[in-house]
């Protein structure tokens, strides 16, 4: 059984005139989305900047609503669990977020802001058990004991992550989504948190949702990926698989793009001509073909639908 099932899920948002409370239009940020994770399992997930990959992620963890569709944990259909036993359910799954600075209230100590979760989930009996647990999970990000009574400014950004990572694993969660863990932090920096994150998983066994625009930082961290254009899936499957054979033309331009320093390589780079369209009103058809560079007629009529292309590998692609 998967640790996490998505299946068909939609998340939209209304746009325009709220004064008669209808909203004529809605912005599809999520359209028909279904994916599985598996315990201990690393899921890639990337595109440009908004093609809804920070929805999805958000919609996993039930901060965002879902319109239509379902998510499993563990078995246990989560989609319209109730607040107060969705609280319960939130110790399985914790999101570590892009923006360490705003993530992390201002006023509270690194011993508050980790210790909340453990006392919100009733996991150490005295404010003793909790001190300690909060020491070694510091511990287990590369902080310390020295750092209990510091407050988020007084770290760098690198720091402050940890903190982030240190408070999503203090409930001892199954998955974590982690919404562009490094891509505000410096080169060497992002190099050592996506170590902690590895070395974390190998230790606990914790699967992750990896979201990140950073194709190369994808393909190193994660054993599966998916890729996301206009709220959609358009390839997904085992991440070396795709990385060497790329079959969505999306993809491939995405990959074209990465920094190849082998000095042999016959990679060309493909650039792709205009901006994506807006969600609010995607094209007919493949959402991909004003963008594509080999569109044909039904491209522009018939969308495609997700089909098998070799073993853990599906694609979004009439050509594929
Ligand atoms: Fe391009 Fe057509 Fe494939 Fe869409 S379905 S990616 S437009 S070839």
């Amino acid at each position: 059984m998967a640790l996490l099932e998505v299946r068909r899920l939609a998340v939209q948002f209304p746009i325009g005139e709220r004064l008669f409370r209808t909203a004529k239009r809605v912005l599809r940020a999520v359209d028909d989305v279904s994916f599985e994770i598996h315990s201990g399992e690393s899921m890639g997930l990337v595109g440009e900047s908004g093609c809804g990959k920070t929805t999805l992620g958000r919609a996993v963890v039930r901060l965002s609503e879902a319109v239509s569709g379902s998510i499993s944990f563990e078995g246990e259909d989560i989609t319209a669990l109730k607040c107060s036993t969705l609280r319960s359910r939130r110790q399985r799954f914790q999101m570590v977020f892009q923006d360490s600075h705003s993530s992390l209230n201002p006023r509270m100590t690194v011993e508050e802001i980790i210790g909340e979760a453990i006392e919100i989930h009733r996991l150490a009996r005295t404010r003793e058990v909790r001190r300690h647990r909060v020491i070694a999970l510091l511990e287990q990000v590369g902080l310390d004991a020295t750092h209990l009574r510091h407050y988020p400014h007084q770290f760098s950004g690198g720091q402050r992550q940890r903190i982030g990572i240190a408070r999503a694993l203090a409930v001892q969660p199954k998955l974590i989504v982690c919404d562009e863990p490094v891509s505000a932090l410096d080169v060497s920096v992002q190099a050592q948190i996506i170590n902690l994150l590895r070395d974390l998983q190998q230790s606990r066994g914790i699967a992750y949702l990896f979201i990140s625009h950073d194709l190369a930082v994808v393909e190193h961290f994660s054993h599966r990926m998916m890729v996301m254009y206009l709220g959609k899936v358009v390839e997904i499957g085992d991440t070396k698989r795709i990385c060497q054979t790329p079959r969505h033309p999306y993809t491939q331009a995405l990959i074209s793009a990465v920094l190849d320093i082998d000095p042999h390589s016959k990679r060309r780079r493909i650039v792709l001509s205009g901006e994506p369209p807006s969600p609010i009103s995607p094209p007919s058809g493949c959402p991909f073909h004003p963008r594509c560079p080999i569109a044909e007629d039904r491209c522009r009529s018939t969308a495609p639908e997700l089909r098998q292309v070799s073993e853990d590998h599906q694609v979004a692609c009439h050509l594929a």
